[in-house]
């Protein structure tokens, strides 16, 4: 099994999830007693969530680098950044190390093309959402139409992902906001799935609310690290 090098804490709710799900994931494929080869360098997110909204990016991509090299050194053969949002910063990880940096948008894209769907609704924070860096790959590299809601909902969206779910807040009628705004995506963008854009989302929604295909990323891209895992 080849080791992966995990990096996590943004925020440690949903990295407790990639840690069970490349566990399981391993455990299926392999049987026994066997689990998942990891290493994870898991951060302080206070510290990278004022970063990020002080729009200090050059800071955080040195941070995420040094988390990179550290993770070389402990014997990872690949990345796995925990976090959609923080693939803004995939240049500054990619040219840290010489290590292959897995990408959680290239595996959603490629469930998606799969699935035969075309016209994703992407649900995340504002900086994912309203920056190009990933709406841009799921068009270029998977020939993919990603659709966002308006400015009203985004920032809905957005405080519900920083002030609960990554704080492990699940609310009722947080659930039904995010229900709602999926229907009107759907009424008004003709939408034909939904990316669970950001790494705790699947805290909140699952395929069982829904009757549209679902795309989480957590679970898409823990696949994509069993697969390096065991390739
Ligand atoms: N985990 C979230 C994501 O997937 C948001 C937290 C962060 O900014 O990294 O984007």
């Amino acid at each position: 099994m080849r080791r992966l090098g995990l990096i996590g804490g943004m925020s440690w709710e949903s990295t407790a999830l990639y840690y069970r799900y490349l566990n399981e994931g391993v455990r299926e494929r392999l049987g026994g007693l066997h689990s998942a080869d990891l290493v994870l360098r898991s951060v302080d997110f206070a510290g990278i969530a004022a970063m990020q909204a002080a729009g200090d990016w050059t800071q955080a991509g040195e941070a995420m680098a040094t988390c990179a090299r550290e993770l070389e050194s402990a014997g990872a053969e690949a990345l796995l950044l925990c976090t959609n949002t923080m693939h803004l910063l995939a240049p500054a990880i990619d040219t840290a190390t010489r290590l292959p940096l897995l990408h959680i948008a290239d595996a959603t894209g490629e469930a998606i093309r799969n699935a035969g769907k075309t016209r994703p609704a992407l649900l995340a924070t504002r900086f994912t959402m309203e920056q190009d860096f990933y709406s841009a790959r799921l068009r270029e590299n998977h020939g993919l139409d990603p659709r966002i809601p308006g400015e009203a909902p985004r920032q809905e969206i957005h405080r519900i992902i920083y002030e609960e779910l990554c704080r492990g807040v699940v609310k009722p009628q947080s659930k039904a906001r995010y229900l709602a705004e999926i229907d009107t995506l759907r009424q008004e963008q003709a939408i034909d799935g939904v990316i669970l854009g950001c790494t705790e989302i699947g805290m909140l929604i699952g395929a069982e609310d829904l009757d549209l295909p679902v795309f989480d990323t957590t679970r898409l891209h823990a696949d994509a690290g069993v697969d390096f895992m065991l390739g």
